[in-house]
């Protein structure tokens, strides 16, 4: 890359790019700073991410990698203790490197939990596993659509009220026409019909543009969204990211069982690792896992 002058494009100018204040519209003279005072080309909030990203990578330029790897972190939690299991990896004297999740408390010793650290790959697999059973799931699915049609007629508050004061609208403008067939016309009724139509008509406009700004997302294409989720490859990091992501919202480990809790399901899973004929506790036997990745 070449700056405007044909020079190669130096780390620190980037780091000037990231930092300057002035794409967000605030411009600087000597001591005053005036906020807005030129035109913002970098929306508020993303700059504010981007100088929190920064802060992050500058006191551990390795861990934002390390931690993407971990793909349950902010999501796993011990089931004795209530902590956040957090991803720590040791290597063996063979020279294998092992990639664990640990309880928070047990590692700090914080509090007395004795809970088991899990294996990476094993925890990551099962709960891809079991997503994977719920998005194969045609009920499931159901569940879902209809949950977010719920919400997102839920999310759009004005609309239905323009929609019933449309309707008050109208049965009084009925009235008022029943009325003048009846030969009541006097120049109130008229003043109040000519009121009461233009009232409609705002409303009319007021409902065309609220669907307008908000389009309903069609039952149709919402299934349609979801079933993409079933030609996902599990065994690929995007794909798992994505399907732990998009479902699931916590996970609460225990050392024999596991819950967890859907984001667009309603109540939770409990997952005895008896069904399965292995536990965290047999974390050296990797192959009997492969199965989970068939799904
Ligand atoms: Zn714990």
């Amino acid at each position: 890359m070449k700056n405007t002058r044909g020079q190669p494009l130096t780390y620190n100018s980037i780091q000037h790019l990231l930092n300057n204040r002035r794409y967000i519209g605030e411009y600087t003279y000597r001591d005053i700073v005036v906020p807005d005072g030129i035109p913002a080309i970098v929306p508020q909030d993303l700059f504010e991410r981007v100088q929190d990203r920064l802060a992050k990578n500058k006191k551990a330029p390795a861990r934002y990698k390390a931690e993407e790897d971990y793909l349950l972190t902010t999501k796993l939690f011990c089931g004795y203790c209530g902590a956040y299991l957090c991803g720590e990896s040791g290597t063996s004297h063979t020279g294998n490197t092992h990639r664990y999740y640990k309880c928070v408390s047990v590692k700090k010793k914080r509090q007395e939990c004795h809970k088991k650290s899990v294996r990476k790959e094993w925890i990551e697999d099962f709960v891809v596993g079991e997503t994977m059973k719920m998005v194969m799931d045609d009920k499931a699915i159901e569940a879902i659509v209809s949950m977010l049609m719920d919400l997102q007629d839920r999310e759009n508050v004005n609309l239905p009220l323009y929609e019933q004061q449309l309707r008050e609208a109208d049965i009084a403008i009925q009235n008022l026409l029943n009325a003048i067939q009846q030969g009541i016309l006097t120049k109130s009724t008229k003043g109040r019909l000519e009121e009461l139509e233009a009232t409609k008509e705002e409303l009319e406009t007021r409902i065309a543009c609220e669907k307008l700004a908000k389009p309903k997302v069609s039952a149709e294409f919402m299934t349609f969204w979801l079933h993409r989720f079933r030609k996902l490859d599990v065994r690929q990091k995007a794909h798992r990211k994505m399907l732990i992501d998009t479902f699931i919202n916590a996970i609460f480990l225990y050392d024999d069982k596991m819950v967890i809790t859907f984001n667009y399901k309603e109540g939770t899973d409990t997952i005895t690792f008896d069904d399965l004929k292995t536990s965290p506790a047999a974390e050296k036997s990797g192959s009997d896992l492969d199965c989970l990745t068939a799904v």
